[in-house]
């Protein structure tokens, strides 16, 4: 549904975004991760055709955004970071002058409001004037505004920044009613909400695609590593050593301290590759040079400390 290939954009020598690539499959539900910077919204104001690429190719449905723009406009509903949302009008007046905007017949408006303020549940404040509704609902307006003219495509940029979690969980919740008849990408740098909405991550760091997975394979991922926290009292340890002696050991790949949670004591946070368990050699470590242990416990890492680690390697 949605073809990306090689697209660059340049702001002045900033890159914000650098060679993406990506397809996106219809029906599918894909959540633009990134921290903020990543290029999140540039990527999703040239799918809208807001602004354009430097370099690349932008297909949608087989058309060829810069051939057919109108065309592709036509398919895709777009939520802003910052809707633009008239605030001295009504509810009711700024979908109609959407729907008119979108080139939908007078006679069909009306009708296309309804279904719009229908749709995200606002039927009950379209009289009102926007500038006189919560955060929450005036993100719900800016929905409707993108639903306006039946799109197959759904673009939310950040859709649940700034509302509260009463708001959250409902904005969700229109999501995932909407995401079973459309594809829909939605940006987020909040791991937790994508993981429960989308269907696949497009992961984005300082411009460049790091991970595009379904989001059960990033979670297979995050569990093929494995950590340990050893917790040593402090008598008798050289902190470095103890990190040497262990980094050395086989199926290691990062040891750190991580800090103090009891009185006189260290943790240490150790993360090994699936397939090793270095248990055993670590008691052994312990008792030969005499360190003090009083905990080993396995952990596994989270979505969001996979996510940390792949943004923290992958951009520069
Ligand atoms: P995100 O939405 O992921 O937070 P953006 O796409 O807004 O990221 O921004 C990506 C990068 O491009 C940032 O470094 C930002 O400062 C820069 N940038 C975005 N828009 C502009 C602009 N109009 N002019 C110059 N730099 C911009
Ligand atoms: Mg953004």
């Amino acid at each position: 549904m949605i073809k990306v290939s090689g697209l660059t954009k340049r702001y002045g020598e900033h890159r914000a975004l650098n060679q993406v690539s990506f397809h996106i499959k219809k029906g599918e539900v894909v959540g633009l991760l990134g921290p903020n910077g990543a290029g999140k919204s540039t990527l999703l104001n040239i799918l809208t055709g807001y602004i354009f690429a430097n370099e690349g190719q932008v297909l949608v449905d087989g058309m060829d955004m810069m051939q057919s723009l109108i065309a592709v406009k036509r398919k895709i509903g777009f939520l802003p970071e910052k809707p633009p949302l008239y605030k001295d009008m009504t509810v009711k007046e700024y979908l109609l002058f959407v729907a008119e905007l979108n080139g939908i017949a007078k006679k069909d408006r009306h009708q296309a409001m309804e279904k719009a303020a229908h749709h995200t549940g606002i039927t009950h404040v379209i009289k009102r004037r926007i500038k006189n509704l919560s955060k929450g609902y005036c993100q719900r307006v800016g929905l409707s505004q993108a639903l306006i003219g039946d799109k197959e495509i759904l673009l939310l940029d950040e859709p649940t920044v700034g509302l509260d979690p009463k708001q959250i969980m409902d904005m969700r919740q229109l999501i995932q009613e909407l995401s079973t008849t459309r594809t829909i990408i939605i940006s987020s740098h909040i791991l937790s909400e994508i993981s429960v909405l989308c269907d696949s991550i497009l992961l984005l760091n300082k411009g460049h695609m790091i991970a595009h997975e379904k989001v059960e394979n990033m979670i297979k991922n995050a569990l093929n590593i494995h950590q340990l926290i050893l917790r040593l009292g402090l008598a008798g340890c050289d902190q470095e050593t103890i990190i040497a002696n262990i980094k050395c050991m086989e199926g290691v790949l990062d040891t750190y301290l991580v800090g103090t949670y009891e009185s006189n004591t260290w943790d240490y946070s150790i993360s090994v590759n699936k397939g090793y368990d270095i248990r055993t050699q670590l008691v052994a470590l312990c008792h030969e040079k005499n360190y003090p242990l009083l905990m080993l416990q396995p952990t596994v890492l989270t979505l969001e400390e996979m996510f940390m680690k792949l943004t923290e390697e992958g951009g520069a």
